[in-house]
């Protein structure tokens, strides 16, 4: 029987494994896991990428002025990035792109965003949540800082019992599978092509401005519940209510690169499960294949021993660079985006006299909000009429 004697110096970060057996007189000393931590690298593309959003929303705001003044003040410039700000026109508009091959040319930059963001969720797991999404990394600093009081206070993180967070999780799933269901199952091709070239949807990001610029008293009331319980549980959104999240997650499943740990060198510190904010139990597996990992890098950066911790992919045997996993995430989501700048379908082809119309009638345009509103538009579209969504969607 082999004995195991650890040590770990907590201020060198030095471990020391001792294994000990009968037919055994050697002394084993650990390899110190040398490779630099990524969380600073991370934190910079997490932090530039929220910088652009809100640039984005500063160019957008000027937009919205430019239409109120009916085009005397502001900026007629449209920013084509805020189309990544509407997921579910963008799914429809991808959607649209698989049956039919064409870009709907109503929001192509929201297509290319999302495509961007399903290839490096297949590539390098759900990576966009950690490393790119503005509303992850403010869920994370809010985390991390609530983390660092009830550390303090109680010597432990917070989590939900599983009881609730295992039903908790499915709500997001839920939330997926509606839309999936609206858009996949309930849509006929042609109300799709109906909805897409709407006057909704075309004014859809100036109908989003308005939902955060003149928010009523329930959506601010929901939106700062959100916000508090994230103080109190780590993620809330992203855990339990993203269907973006929910998305990404099963794609990732899929995904050939994994987190992978060696137990023949791994010392069982548990310092892996510890650094993971999605309390993922890394020590106890021997491939993270779990839908809430989002590939942060966290717990490699914390385990304290040479190649036990890795990222691989089942495309090259050998162990992935943190470095390189981070440059592939930007680099793949880039390259993507810049095909649809280079092929001419980033702006869209919405006149600003359209968007002026579109825009003294905008009070009037509404989209489904039920199945019935959706069997509405696709009597609708296979009528041919001219506009279905003022007819059949809610204000
Ligand atoms: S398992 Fe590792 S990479 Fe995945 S979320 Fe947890 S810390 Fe991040
Ligand atoms: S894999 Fe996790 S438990 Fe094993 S040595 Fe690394 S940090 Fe410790």
């Amino acid at each position: 029987m082999t004995n195991r004697i650890e040590t770990y110096n907590f201020i060198t970060r030095n471990y020391h494994l001792i294994l000990e057996s009968p037919g055994m007189t050697e002394k084993s000393k650990i390899i110190k896991n040398q490779e630099k931590p990524v969380q600073k690298y991370r934190f910079i593309v997490q932090s530039i990428f929220a910088l652009v959003c809100i640039w984005i929303g500063i160019e957008f705001y000027s937009f919205v002025s430019y239409l109120e003044s009916s085009g005397v003040s502001g900026s007629a410039y449209r920013p084509p990035g805020v189309e990544g700000f509407l997921p579910i026109s963008a799914l429809m508009s991808v959607y649209n792109f698989f049956i039919t091959g064409d870009i709907h040319p109503a929001h192509p930059a929201g297509v290319f965003i999302l495509l961007a963001i399903i290839v490096v969720s297949f590539v390098f797991g759900k990576s966009f949540c950690s490393w790119l999404c503005p509303v992850g990394f403010l869920s994370e600093l809010v985390g991390d800082f609530s983390e660092k009081i009830y550390k303090k206070l109680f010597k432990r993180r917070i989590k939900l019992p599983k009881l609730l967070d295992y039903p908790l999780r499915s709500l997001k799933y839920l939330l997926l599978g509606f839309f999936i269901y609206a858009i996949f199952f309930s849509m006929t091709a042609a109300s799709l092509q109906f909805f897409l070239s709407s006057s909704y949807n075309k004014a859809a990001d100036v109908k989003m401005w308005y939902f955060f610029a003149d928010i009523s008293r329930f959506s601010l009331i929901v939106i700062a519940s959100l916000f508090v319980l994230s103080i109190f549980i780590r993620g809330f959104w992203c855990r339990y209510l993203c269907p973006y999240g929910a998305l990404l997650g099963l794609i990732s499943f899929f995904s050939p690169t994994k987190i992978k740990r060696e137990t023949s060198s791994c010392i069982d510190c548990n310092l892996c499960a510890k650094a993971c904010p999605s309390f993922i139990k890394v020590d106890k597996v021997i491939t993270v294949r779990s839908d809430e990992c989002t590939m942060c890098l966290s717990c490699v950066d914390a385990c304290p021993v040479a190649d036990t911790l890795n990222v691989k992919t089942k495309i090259v045997e050998k162990k992935l660079s943190k470095r390189y996993i981070g440059l592939g995430i930007i680099g793949l989501y880039i390259l993507i985006i810049g095909i649809g700048i280079l092929s001419g379908n980033w702006k869209n082809n919405i006149s600003k006299e359209e968007y002026l119309i579109l825009h003294k009638n905008i009070d009037k345009l509404g989209h489904p909000t039920s199945t019935q509103d959706i069997r509405e538009l696709n009597r609708a579209s296979e009528k041919g009429a001219s506009n279905g969504s003022e007819k059949t969607g809610k204000k």
